[in-house]
């Protein structure tokens, strides 16, 4: 395994997501929020998130998987996430979301398929509001056009792990946001 790279420094991070917390705070000032978080690499962003907010927010947990193709670790670093565009829906939300609002919480956009796929699911269920907060995006590998409301930082197209993001399993509990090297 080559040896990682910081990218995003601790306090960097903490720094952002206490900004993030500030605006979603202001945008729904007297009202209550869902954060929804996508399982598992937006947990670490989700609790930290959610002690930013001066707000009356409940959590919410939804798991997808790619159908079929996803890659095995080395490929997944070399040519990154690459579905097939079907998303599988493996855990879904406990709550009725109809007239509430949704705060979809992400690790990274990447080709923009997963939150794609997701916003359409909630957006049936008739939420007041659909806001997608994300740490990363990575806009250059975009296959469906998307735009986070909330978003931490934009990097360019490299693997990272670290603050939630793993590499087969592995780094989720790595504090700063590192970059794994393509040899
Ligand atoms: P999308 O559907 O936008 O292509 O994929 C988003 C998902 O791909 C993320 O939630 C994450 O699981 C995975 N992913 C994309 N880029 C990276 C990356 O650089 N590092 C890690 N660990 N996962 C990534």
């Amino acid at each position: 395994m080559p040896e990682l790279k910081v990218l995003i420094p601790r306090a960097d991070v903490a720094q952002r997501v206490s900004e993030l917390g500030a605006q979603i705070s202001k945008d729904f000032a007297g009202q209550s929020v869902i954060l929804v978080g996508v399982l598992k690499g937006a947990a670490i962003f989700l609790s930290d998130l959610a002690r930013n907010l001066d707000l009356d927010a409940t959590f919410d947990f939804i798991g997808v998987s790619s159908y079929g193709n996803r890659p095995t670790p080395s490929q997944e670093l070399m040519s990154g996430w690459d579905s097939t565009g079907e998303v599988k829906l493996t855990k879904d939300v406990d709550q009725s979301m109809k007239d509430r609002n949704i705060i979809l919480v992400e690790d990274i956009l990447d080709t923009g398929l997963t939150m794609t796929y997701l916003k359409q699911l909630l957006m049936a269920r008739q939420p007041r509001s659909l806001k997608v907060a994300a740490l990363l995006d990575k806009p250059s590998r975009r296959k469906l056009p998307l735009e986070g409301d909330y978003v931490g930082f934009k990097i360019p197209d490299e693997f990272v792990v670290g603050y939630g993001l793993d590499y087969a399993e592995k780094y989720r509990n790595l504090p700063d946001i590192c970059v794994v090297p393509r040899e």
